[in-house]
Parts: structure tokens; sequence; C-alpha cells
């Protein structure tokens, strides 16, 4: 790990009033959930990307629900690790600390974390697939397992469907104005994400055009390693617990 950078980064924290961070999967990772790009991602030999479509959905919507189904299941079982803690520690601070969060697994939620923008939706949410007039409203079911299969909108009886963003879907409108803001700000730092998923993956951009010092902590280099100002390569709670070390001292 080169440490130079670490420092530096824990440095611009500490000088800057107001630091975004925008986390993926290789930020749970560590707490046991898969991300999509690793091999524990397949379920039942399927891609992720297969499944997390709504023409997926609309073809074969109990499959797609007991995939989900699985993954409530596993999430249930795992807790926030050292990175969620720490973001939650940063985000209850004094300075102005927003957590974007392209994960829908609820961790920093757990963590302790208020006011996480969820810019790809929670697995812990439900909508009606039909767009009923109160369910096109998501409503929250911590159920697991879910029963029955597939779940049914309360409000329409026509099928319900998990409250993410799928592939090919757009970002609720008022949650990518609220990201595009908080990319307006001093530090802005990604971690754990392999920079592909649009348009998550321009806010980065969005950071460093508005003047932002931006960083990235991944495993390995990804299509942003270039383009920030630091790239950091660890686990994400490891590199934390080092940032926090060095900001203590
Ligand atoms: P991804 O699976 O595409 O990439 C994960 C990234 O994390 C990779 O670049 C990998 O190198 C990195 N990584 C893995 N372990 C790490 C660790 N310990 N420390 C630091 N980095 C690590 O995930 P993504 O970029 O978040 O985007 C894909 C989509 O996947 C998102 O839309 C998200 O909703 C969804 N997703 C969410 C979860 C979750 O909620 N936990 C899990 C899997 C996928």
């Amino acid at each position: 790990m080169p440490t130079n950078d670490v420092s530096d980064l824990a440095s611009r924290l500490d000088d800057a009033r107001s630091v975004t961070v925008i986390t993926g999967a290789g930020v749970s990772a560590p707490s046991g959930v898969p991300t999509f790009r690793d091999d524990h991602g397949l379920w039942k030999n399927h891609r992720p990307e297969e499944l997390a479509t709504p023409q997926a959905f609309a073809s074969d919507p109990t499959m797609i629900w007991e995939w989900y189904n699985w993954r409530r299941e596993l999430v249930a079982q795992c807790q926030p690790n050292a990175a969620h803690h720490i973001l939650a520690k940063w985000a209850s601070s004094a300075r102005v600390t927003t957590i974007i969060t392209q994960n829908v697994d609820g961790l920093h939620e757990r963590a302790g974390t208020d006011g996480v923008i969820r810019f790809h939706g929670s697995i812990w949410e439900l909508r009606c697939w039909k767009e009923c007039d109160a369910g096109k409203i998501a409503w929250q079911d911590s159920a697991v397992p879910l029963h029955p299969l597939p779940p049914r909108c309360p409000y329409c009886d026509e099928l319900a469907r998990p409250g993410v963003v799928w592939f090919g879907e757009h970002i609720t409108p008022d949650v990518l104005s609220a990201s595009l803001h908080a990319a307006r700000c001093e530090v802005f730092l990604t971690i754990g994400t392999s920079a592909i998923v649009q348009p998550a993956a321009s806010l980065v951009h969005t950071a460093k055009q508005g003047g932002a010092f931006t960083a990235e902590i991944n495993l390995e280099p990804t299509p942003s390693s270039t383009e920030v100002d630091i790239a950091i390569q660890g686990s994400a709670d490891h590199i934390l617990v080092e940032i926090e070390r060095q900001r203590d001292n």
C-alpha cells in the first residue's frame, strides 16, 4: 500500500469542508456480500446482468424473486464491517459528508448512517410492477424469507417487484439531482466500485469538473484509476481503518 497516498488522502479529508463518498459492492464484500463481478456473484449459473433487468422479470417473475429472496437471506446474515462504521462516523460529523451508495443491501443504514442517497434503491423495498397509484411508491418489507413468492402489490394485487433500479432503467430524478448536487464538494471519494455502471460512474467526472480533489479505493485498478488524483489499491475496510488511524494521530 503506498502509505504516502493514504496520508495525503487523510490530510485532504481533514482539511475539506465538504466530502462526498460513493460506495459500491466492494464496500460490502468484506461483510460477505458477493459483488457482481466475483465468482460468487453467480446464482444458479446466471450472471447478475441477465437477472437484474425488467425483461428478465417480465419473462419469469418467480425466478427473479427467488434470486432476490436468496440475496435478502444472505444479506440478513451479514453484518456491517469497519468501512460501513467509519463512513457512518464521518456522516455524523459536523462537516458536510454525503454518502451515495450503489449498494442495495442496507448495510450503511444498519451501521447507523442517516440520509444515505440510495442510487440503485433497496432490496428491502418493493413496489407495484404495474405502477398502480398507491403501489408506485415503494414500501418496506424486511421479511426473510419472503412468502409467498412472487409477492403481490397490497393495493391492486398485481405483481410486486423489487424496489431497485435494474440495468436499462433510469435513476429516480430526485436521487440523480441530489447526487449531482453532492458531487459539488471539496473531496470526492469512490470506494469499491467497478466504475463501469452508468450514470454512477460519471459522478466522479462531475466532481472533478467542479474542482473536487478525487480519490479511489479499490482492490484493483478500474477505468477511474487513471482519472482520479489518488488511486489506492487495497480492501475498503483496511484502507479506511488506516485513514482513521492517521487522522487520529
Ligand atoms: P461490481 O460488482 O461491479 O464491482 C465491485 C468492485 O469492488 C470491483 O471493482 C472490485 O475490484 C471491488 N472490490 C471487491 N472487493 C473489494 C474490497 N474488499 N475493497 C475494495 N474494493 C473491492 O459492483 P458495483 O461497481 O457496485 O456496481 C454494480 C451494481 O451491482 C450496482 O448497481 C449495485 O447495485 C449492484 N450490487 C450491489 C451489491 C450490494 O448491495 N452489496 C452487491 C453486488 C452488486
